[in-house]
């Protein structure tokens, strides 16, 4: 069926750039022969996937939507997909998104932009806006997408799905291809709560292969979906979250936090000092440490040299992030942005010592028009909201709050390191 539905309507969507259908065929008929002969069946079994071009799938062409990466096949599965497919997850196809995910709009794709599904004509957010749009257009079940400064949670919010960040360090990375390792973290999208249950229930695990995961007693996302209660919890919002944020948007907002409250949360009112330094130290940070990521694409191991082939984005964060990586700038520029990073991930920290969560706008403004031109400035103020979780390392989810206009507007849910179960408690609300 997700198959049909792909065919019907991923030439106007583009929400797919690669289709694994003989594959995903097999593995649907395993599993069907396993039911037959009463064998155990995963805890995914029958659920069907969408993985972002970024992470890796064994033979499947892993471009991160860069023409330098045009015909790299996955040489290995990344940590994530060995344990979705372990569980008997469906692989279904490969999902579009910026240009080594370094966007918010999914438009600098060398495979074309992506629409929103809920909002046709209009970018779906990004840079993981492929795999929202194909769980938005009911293209499969769960999707997975990588978060640096928001690329889960702002299509989420875009295209009205919703979208998880788990704590950094929760998921392991192995297999994703970087945009900027000290902040990248891969996540799902689902529609409803119970898939993103599943889905963390999955991916969220220690990974002997890479060593920022953590190794913990995690929880059973599912077990609180039933509950609804937010009896005994404390939720903030943030005054400085508010004033960067469109009117109409704090309406549809400010609706979906009375039903939080309505559940039993307490609301509390907080201020965030260092709400501008946000978007200056995630870019600074994302351009240098892009910039090294970037070295091995010179051409020799990989397709071509990427300072060929990509688009102005790419190039523009390789430019500055080798300048300003430069040994004699490092205390001027990076140094400061290390700094800075400290500042807003204490600030956020003692923030969450006093609440459980904090509440508000998931993206301070409605997704623009495909092909409208931004500056690169504009563009990046899609991010004010959602960098600050990556900075400090803390989860955050994105659930659809109602609709500006017709186009969906979704609330964050932030927490302290760990506590995800918190963030999927409230959410489940929502249901
Ligand atoms: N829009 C942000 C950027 O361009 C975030 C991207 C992401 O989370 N991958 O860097």
């Amino acid at each position: 069926n997700f198959l049909k539905v792909i065919k019907e309507n991923n030439d106007s969507i583009n929400a797919f750039i690669e289709l694994n259908e003989e594959n995903a065929l097999k593995q649907a008929e395993a599993i069907d022969a396993k039911i037959a002969n009463g064998e155990e069946v995963g805890s995914l079994a029958g659920l069907v996937f969408g993985i972002k071009a970024n992470i890796n799938v064994e033979d499947l062409i892993i471009s991160a939507a860069s023409k330098t990466l045009e015909n790299y096949y996955g040489s290995y599965n990344a940590t994530v997909v060995d344990r979705v497919l372990a569980e008997d997850g469906i692989i279904i196809g490969i999902t579009n998104m910026d240009e080594f995910a370094a966007g918010s709009s999914t438009e600098t794709s060398y495979y074309g932009p992506t629409q929103n599904p809920k909002a046709m004509g209009r970018i779906p957010g990004g840079s993981s806006g492929g795999s929202a749009a194909a769980v938005a257009a009911k293209m499969c079940d769960i999707s997975l997408g990588s978060d640096t400064g928001g690329s889960i949670r702002n299509p989420a919010s875009h295209c009205g799905v919703i979208g998880f960040k788990p704590t950094y360090g929760a998921v392991s990375r192995q297999g994703l291809l970087d945009l900027s390792m000290s902040l990248d973290q891969i996540g799902p999208f689902a529609e409803d709560m119970s898939g993103i249950a599943l889905a963390l229930n999955t991916i969220v695990d220690y990974d002997e292969t890479e060593c920022t995961t953590l190794n913990w007693e995690k929880p059973d996302f599912t077990k609180d979906l039933e509950e609804k209660s937010l009896e005994g919890m404390k939720i903030a919002i943030c005054n400085d979250f508010i004033e960067v944020t469109d009117e109409e948007i704090n309406k549809t907002i400010n609706m979906a936090i009375n039903k939080l409250v309505d559940a039993g949360a307490e609301l509390v009112e907080v201020s965030f000092d260092h709400i501008d330094l946000c978007l200056p130290t995630y870019y600074l940070i994302n351009y240098v440490e892009f910039f090294s990521a970037t070295r091995k694409y010179d051409g020799r191991d990989y397709g071509y040299r990427i300072e060929e082939v990509c688009g102005d984005e790419v190039l523009r964060r390789i430019k500055i992030g080798s300048h300003i990586a430069q040994a004699e700038f490092s205390g001027k520029y990076y140094k400061k942005a290390l700094k800075a990073r400290s500042l807003i991930r204490d600030e956020i920290n003692a923030m969450l010592e006093n609440v459980d969560l904090i509440v508000g706008p998931t993206v301070p403004k409605l997704p623009h028009e495909i092909g409208d031109e931004l500056d690169p400035m504009e563009m990046y103020a899609y991010d004010v909201l959602t960098v600050i979780a990556n900075l400090a390392g803390i989860p955050a989810g994105s659930i659809p709050a109602g609709t500006v206009n017709d186009i969906p507007v979704g609330l964050q849910i932030q927490a302290k390191p760990l506590d995800d179960e918190k963030i999927i408690k409230a959410m489940s609300v929502f249901e």
